[in-house]
Protein backbone atom coordinates (compact mmCIF):
# COMPACT_ATOMS: atom_id res chain seq x y z
CA UNK A 1 0.00 0.00 0.00
CA UNK A 2 2.85 2.62 -0.93
CA UNK A 3 2.47 6.00 -0.85
CA UNK A 4 3.98 8.49 -3.61
CA UNK A 5 6.40 10.68 -2.58
CA UNK A 6 4.72 13.31 -5.17
CA UNK A 7 6.30 16.30 -7.00
CA UNK A 8 5.69 19.59 -6.31
CA UNK A 9 5.55 21.88 -9.20
CA UNK A 10 5.66 25.44 -10.41
CA UNK A 11 2.31 27.12 -11.02
CA UNK A 12 3.78 30.25 -13.65
CA UNK A 13 0.32 32.11 -13.06
CA UNK A 14 0.25 32.28 -9.10
CA UNK A 15 4.30 33.06 -8.92
CA UNK A 16 3.28 36.14 -11.17
CA UNK A 17 0.65 37.55 -8.67
CA UNK A 18 2.96 35.60 -6.13
CA UNK A 19 6.25 37.82 -7.44
CA UNK A 20 8.45 35.06 -6.86
CA UNK A 21 7.87 30.87 -6.71
CA UNK A 22 5.04 29.32 -5.78
CA UNK A 23 4.48 25.76 -6.00
CA UNK A 24 2.26 23.08 -5.66
CA UNK A 25 2.24 19.81 -4.08
CA UNK A 26 0.55 17.59 -5.81
CA UNK A 27 -1.14 15.19 -3.33
CA UNK A 28 -3.87 14.45 -6.05
CA UNK A 29 -1.51 11.91 -7.18
CA UNK A 30 -1.83 9.92 -4.04
CA UNK A 31 -3.86 6.35 -4.65
CA UNK A 32 -6.85 7.38 -3.05
CA UNK A 33 -6.91 10.78 -4.58
CA UNK A 34 -5.92 12.65 -1.52
CA UNK A 35 -3.03 12.77 0.90
CA UNK A 36 -4.81 11.13 3.59
CA UNK A 37 -3.42 7.85 2.75
CA UNK A 38 -0.11 8.51 4.03
CA UNK A 39 -1.50 9.25 7.97
CA UNK A 40 -3.79 6.28 7.24
CA UNK A 41 -1.82 3.44 5.80
CA UNK A 42 1.08 4.33 8.75
CA UNK A 43 -1.71 4.05 11.25
CA UNK A 44 -3.48 0.75 10.08
CA UNK A 45 0.04 -0.53 9.75
CA UNK A 46 0.49 -0.05 12.83
CA UNK A 47 -2.75 -1.93 14.25
CA UNK A 48 -2.17 -4.93 16.41
CA UNK A 49 -2.10 -7.95 14.28
CA UNK A 50 -5.53 -9.53 15.85
CA UNK A 51 -7.51 -6.01 15.54
CA UNK A 52 -10.87 -7.18 14.43
CA UNK A 53 -11.61 -4.49 11.70
CA UNK A 54 -10.81 -0.79 12.02
CA UNK A 55 -13.48 2.36 12.08
CA UNK A 56 -13.22 5.98 11.70
CA UNK A 57 -15.32 8.96 10.61
CA UNK A 58 -14.78 10.93 7.79
CA UNK A 59 -15.50 13.95 5.71
CA UNK A 60 -14.54 11.93 3.03
CA UNK A 61 -11.27 11.52 2.20
CA UNK A 62 -10.02 9.56 5.75
CA UNK A 63 -12.47 7.47 5.14
CA UNK A 64 -11.02 6.41 1.52
CA UNK A 65 -7.80 6.24 3.01
CA UNK A 66 -8.64 3.67 5.39
CA UNK A 67 -10.76 2.00 3.43
CA UNK A 68 -8.11 1.41 0.79
CA UNK A 69 -5.23 0.53 3.86
CA UNK A 70 -7.33 -1.87 5.31
CA UNK A 71 -8.09 -3.45 2.15
CA UNK A 72 -4.33 -4.26 1.95
CA UNK A 73 -4.34 -6.10 5.13
CA UNK A 74 -7.46 -7.69 4.73
CA UNK A 75 -9.21 -5.63 7.77
CA UNK A 76 -13.26 -4.68 8.04
CA UNK A 77 -13.64 -1.13 7.18
CA UNK A 78 -16.34 0.81 8.85
CA UNK A 79 -16.70 4.53 8.13
CA UNK A 80 -18.90 6.78 9.35
CA UNK A 81 -19.69 9.61 7.63
CA UNK A 82 -22.94 12.94 7.86
CA UNK A 83 -24.89 13.87 4.73
CA UNK A 84 -22.69 16.49 4.30
CA UNK A 85 -20.24 14.14 2.86
CA UNK A 86 -20.42 14.43 -1.14
CA UNK A 87 -21.89 11.16 -2.45
CA UNK A 88 -18.65 10.87 -5.14
CA UNK A 89 -16.87 10.61 -1.60
CA UNK A 90 -19.52 7.73 -0.36
CA UNK A 91 -19.10 5.87 -3.78
CA UNK A 92 -15.42 6.11 -3.90
CA UNK A 93 -15.33 4.08 0.04
CA UNK A 94 -17.92 1.77 -1.13
CA UNK A 95 -16.02 0.95 -3.93
CA UNK A 96 -13.55 -0.60 -1.81
CA UNK A 97 -15.29 -2.34 -0.34
CA UNK A 98 -15.49 -0.67 2.98
CA UNK A 99 -19.02 -0.06 5.12
CA UNK A 100 -20.07 3.35 4.44
CA UNK A 101 -22.42 4.44 7.28
CA UNK A 102 -24.76 7.98 6.92
CA UNK A 103 -24.72 9.63 10.10
CA UNK A 104 -26.60 12.87 11.35
CA UNK A 105 -25.73 16.03 9.96
CA UNK A 106 -22.17 16.83 11.13
CA UNK A 107 -18.63 15.50 11.54
CA UNK A 108 -19.62 15.15 15.48
CA UNK A 109 -22.67 13.14 14.81
CA UNK A 110 -20.49 10.84 12.76
CA UNK A 111 -17.55 10.94 15.53
CA UNK A 112 -20.23 9.40 18.02
CA UNK A 113 -21.07 6.70 15.82
CA UNK A 114 -17.54 5.43 14.97
CA UNK A 115 -16.76 5.65 18.52
CA UNK A 116 -19.82 3.42 19.42
CA UNK A 117 -18.46 1.04 17.03
CA UNK A 118 -14.94 0.63 18.60
CA UNK A 119 -16.51 0.53 22.20
CA UNK A 120 -19.34 -2.06 20.92
CA UNK A 121 -17.56 -4.17 18.80
CA UNK A 122 -13.92 -3.72 19.64
CA UNK A 123 -13.14 -2.24 16.33
CA UNK A 124 -9.86 0.28 16.50
CA UNK A 125 -10.57 3.47 15.70
CA UNK A 126 -8.49 6.36 13.53
CA UNK A 127 -9.17 9.56 13.93
CA UNK A 128 -8.63 11.36 11.03
CA UNK A 129 -6.57 14.06 13.02
CA UNK A 130 -5.49 13.36 16.42
CA UNK A 131 -3.66 10.19 16.20
CA UNK A 132 0.00 9.86 16.16
CA UNK A 133 0.30 7.56 13.54
CA UNK A 134 -2.06 9.80 11.32
CA UNK A 135 -0.31 13.16 12.18
CA UNK A 136 3.57 11.54 11.18
CA UNK A 137 2.29 10.26 8.33
CA UNK A 138 0.91 13.71 6.73
CA UNK A 139 4.41 15.29 8.28
CA UNK A 140 6.27 13.17 5.43
CA UNK A 141 5.09 15.98 3.43
CA UNK A 142 7.58 18.54 4.83
CA UNK A 143 10.26 16.15 5.15
CA UNK A 144 10.12 16.44 1.10
CA UNK A 145 9.27 19.68 0.43
CA UNK A 146 12.72 20.47 2.76
CA UNK A 147 13.93 17.78 0.16
CA UNK A 148 12.57 19.52 -2.74
CA UNK A 149 13.13 23.19 -2.04
CA UNK A 150 15.66 23.25 0.82
CA UNK A 151 14.97 27.40 0.08
CA UNK A 152 11.13 26.97 0.72
CA UNK A 153 10.44 30.21 2.78
CA UNK A 154 6.62 29.41 3.35
CA UNK A 155 4.30 26.67 3.47
CA UNK A 156 0.64 26.98 2.95
CA UNK A 157 -1.94 24.36 4.55
CA UNK A 158 -5.19 23.57 4.22
CA UNK A 159 -6.30 23.68 7.60
CA UNK A 160 -9.49 21.63 9.27
CA UNK A 161 -8.41 19.08 12.29
CA UNK A 162 -4.89 19.87 12.00
CA UNK A 163 -3.35 16.68 11.25
CA UNK A 164 -1.89 17.89 8.03
CA UNK A 165 -0.71 21.30 9.41
CA UNK A 166 0.36 19.72 12.55
CA UNK A 167 2.40 17.02 11.31
CA UNK A 168 4.37 19.35 8.60
CA UNK A 169 4.78 22.73 10.84
CA UNK A 170 6.10 20.54 13.48
CA UNK A 171 8.37 18.55 10.82
CA UNK A 172 9.49 21.72 8.56
CA UNK A 173 10.11 24.03 11.63
CA UNK A 174 12.13 21.42 13.10
CA UNK A 175 14.45 20.80 10.18
CA UNK A 176 14.44 24.96 9.21
CA UNK A 177 13.52 27.00 11.81
CA UNK A 178 13.05 30.22 10.15
CA UNK A 179 10.12 28.48 7.78
CA UNK A 180 6.55 29.72 8.26
CA UNK A 181 3.79 27.76 8.16
CA UNK A 182 -0.07 29.21 7.31
CA UNK A 183 -2.62 27.17 7.83
CA UNK A 184 -5.95 28.63 6.12
CA UNK A 185 -9.41 27.89 6.20
CA UNK A 186 -13.27 28.68 5.35
CA UNK A 187 -14.24 31.14 7.01
CA UNK A 188 -17.67 29.69 8.40
CA UNK A 189 -17.38 26.91 10.63
CA UNK A 190 -13.05 27.38 11.04
CA UNK A 191 -12.84 24.96 14.27
CA UNK A 192 -9.25 25.08 14.15
CA UNK A 193 -9.23 28.64 14.33
CA UNK A 194 -11.78 29.30 17.02
CA UNK A 195 -10.10 27.01 19.33
CA UNK A 196 -6.70 28.83 18.46
CA UNK A 197 -8.01 31.94 19.16
CA UNK A 198 -10.12 31.22 22.49
CA UNK A 199 -6.73 28.70 23.88
CA UNK A 200 -8.87 25.71 23.99
CA UNK A 201 -11.00 23.65 21.02
CA UNK A 202 -14.55 25.24 20.74
CA UNK A 203 -17.31 23.59 19.16
CA UNK A 204 -18.45 25.34 15.82
CA UNK A 205 -21.43 24.86 13.65
CA UNK A 206 -20.93 23.24 10.40
CA UNK A 207 -22.42 24.03 7.42
CA UNK A 208 -22.30 22.93 3.88
CA UNK A 209 -18.84 24.90 1.84
CA UNK A 210 -17.01 23.94 -1.37
CA UNK A 211 -14.39 23.44 0.97
CA UNK A 212 -16.13 20.51 2.14
CA UNK A 213 -13.01 18.21 3.62
CA UNK A 214 -12.47 21.29 6.09
CA UNK A 215 -15.90 20.50 8.04
CA UNK A 216 -16.23 19.78 11.49
CA UNK A 217 -14.71 20.38 14.63
CA UNK A 218 -11.75 19.05 16.38
CA UNK A 219 -12.66 17.68 19.13
CA UNK A 220 -13.20 18.60 22.97
CA UNK A 221 -10.87 16.07 24.40
CA UNK A 222 -8.18 16.60 21.22
CA UNK A 223 -4.85 15.59 22.43
CA UNK A 224 -2.62 15.98 19.65
CA UNK A 225 -3.51 18.39 16.63
CA UNK A 226 -4.83 21.09 18.37
CA UNK A 227 -1.63 21.62 20.57
CA UNK A 228 0.84 21.34 17.71
CA UNK A 229 -1.35 23.46 15.70
CA UNK A 230 -1.29 26.31 18.61
CA UNK A 231 2.74 25.86 18.99
CA UNK A 232 3.47 25.81 15.01
CA UNK A 233 1.20 27.15 13.10
CA UNK A 234 2.86 31.38 12.05
CA UNK A 235 -0.80 32.73 11.11
CA UNK A 236 -4.24 31.42 10.09
CA UNK A 237 -6.07 32.94 7.51
CA UNK A 238 -9.76 32.65 6.46
CA UNK A 239 -11.13 32.61 2.60
CA UNK A 240 -14.52 33.03 1.70
CA UNK A 241 -16.56 30.27 -0.90
CA UNK A 242 -16.44 33.08 -3.15
CA UNK A 243 -12.44 33.18 -2.93
CA UNK A 244 -12.36 29.10 -2.97
CA UNK A 245 -14.27 29.63 -6.37
CA UNK A 246 -12.13 32.04 -7.86
CA UNK A 247 -8.83 29.69 -6.76
CA UNK A 248 -10.80 26.76 -8.25
CA UNK A 249 -11.28 28.02 -11.59
CA UNK A 250 -7.34 29.62 -11.27
CA UNK A 251 -5.93 26.06 -10.70
CA UNK A 252 -8.55 24.37 -13.19
CA UNK A 253 -7.47 27.38 -16.28
CA UNK A 254 -4.24 28.32 -15.47
CA UNK A 255 -2.67 24.93 -14.13
CA UNK A 256 -4.67 22.28 -15.58
CA UNK A 257 -5.90 20.76 -12.32
CA UNK A 258 -9.20 19.28 -11.18
CA UNK A 259 -8.57 19.60 -7.15
CA UNK A 260 -11.29 20.22 -4.32
CA UNK A 261 -12.16 23.37 -2.92
CA UNK A 262 -10.28 22.30 0.64
CA UNK A 263 -7.30 22.33 -1.93
CA UNK A 264 -7.92 25.69 -3.51
CA UNK A 265 -7.65 27.60 -0.25
CA UNK A 266 -3.89 28.30 -0.45
CA UNK A 267 -4.51 29.87 -3.76
CA UNK A 268 -7.51 31.83 -2.75
CA UNK A 269 -5.86 33.38 0.22
CA UNK A 270 -2.71 34.31 -2.23
CA UNK A 271 -5.53 35.75 -5.43
CA UNK A 272 -7.24 38.02 -2.48
CA UNK A 273 -4.27 39.86 -1.52
CA UNK A 274 -4.86 37.73 2.39
CA UNK A 275 -1.04 36.89 2.76
CA UNK A 276 0.80 40.39 2.50
CA UNK A 277 4.19 40.75 0.92
CA UNK A 278 6.81 38.87 1.89
CA UNK A 279 6.35 34.92 0.63
CA UNK A 280 9.89 33.88 -0.83
CA UNK A 281 9.69 30.60 -2.44
CA UNK A 282 6.16 29.24 -1.52
CA UNK A 283 4.60 25.84 -1.50
CA UNK A 284 0.76 25.15 -1.18
CA UNK A 285 -0.41 21.57 -0.28
CA UNK A 286 -3.25 20.80 -3.03
CA UNK A 287 -4.69 18.12 -0.93
CA UNK A 288 -7.59 15.92 -3.05
CA UNK A 289 -8.96 15.78 -6.07
CA UNK A 290 -11.82 13.85 -4.97
CA UNK A 291 -14.33 16.35 -5.87
CA UNK A 292 -18.58 16.39 -7.03
CA UNK A 293 -17.44 16.83 -10.83
CA UNK A 294 -21.04 18.04 -11.08
CA UNK A 295 -20.17 20.97 -9.02
CA UNK A 296 -16.84 21.09 -10.53
CA UNK A 297 -17.84 21.95 -14.02
CA UNK A 298 -20.35 24.09 -12.70
CA UNK A 299 -17.51 26.14 -11.04
CA UNK A 300 -15.21 26.17 -14.10
CA UNK A 301 -17.81 27.14 -16.06
CA UNK A 302 -18.82 30.06 -13.80
CA UNK A 303 -22.45 29.12 -12.87
CA UNK A 304 -23.81 29.77 -9.73
CA UNK A 305 -23.58 26.68 -7.41
CA UNK A 306 -26.07 26.08 -4.10
CA UNK A 307 -24.34 25.31 -0.83
CA UNK A 308 -27.09 24.27 1.54
CA UNK A 309 -29.17 27.84 2.02
CA UNK A 310 -26.72 29.73 0.31
CA UNK A 311 -26.59 30.36 -3.30
CA UNK A 312 -22.77 31.53 -4.64
CA UNK A 313 -22.96 33.43 -7.39
CA UNK A 314 -21.18 32.14 -10.64
CA UNK A 315 -18.84 34.14 -12.70
CA UNK A 316 -16.42 33.24 -15.51
CA UNK A 317 -12.54 32.91 -14.32
CA UNK A 318 -10.65 36.41 -14.55
CA UNK A 319 -6.93 35.79 -15.90
C1 LIG B 1 -8.64 16.26 5.55
C2 LIG B 1 -8.32 17.21 4.48
C3 LIG B 1 -7.71 18.45 4.75
C4 LIG B 1 -7.40 18.95 6.14
O1 LIG B 1 -6.63 18.08 6.93
P1 LIG B 1 -6.67 18.15 8.52
O2 LIG B 1 -5.62 17.24 8.98
O3 LIG B 1 -8.04 17.71 8.96
O4 LIG B 1 -6.46 19.58 8.92
C5 LIG B 1 -7.41 19.27 3.67
N1 LIG B 1 -7.70 18.92 2.40
C6 LIG B 1 -8.29 17.74 2.10
C7 LIG B 1 -8.59 17.42 0.67
C8 LIG B 1 -8.62 16.84 3.13
O5 LIG B 1 -9.22 15.68 2.82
Amino acid sequence: MATLDTPLVPSPYLSRLCGGDFLLKLEIGQATGAFKLRGAANAVLNLPADAPGVTCCSTGNHGRAIAFAARARGLKAVVCMSKLVPQAKVDGIRALGAEARIIGESQDDAQFESRRLADQDGFCEVSPFDDPHVIAGQGTIGLELLQQRPDLETVLIPLSGGGLAGGIAATVKQIKPSIRVIGITMDRGAAMHESVKAGHPVPVTEVASLADSLGGGIGAENRHSFALCQKYLDDIVLVTEDEIYCAMQAHYFEDRLVCEGASAVGAAALIAGKLGKTLGPTASIITGRNVDMTVFTDIVSGRDVRLGAMMLKGKPHAA
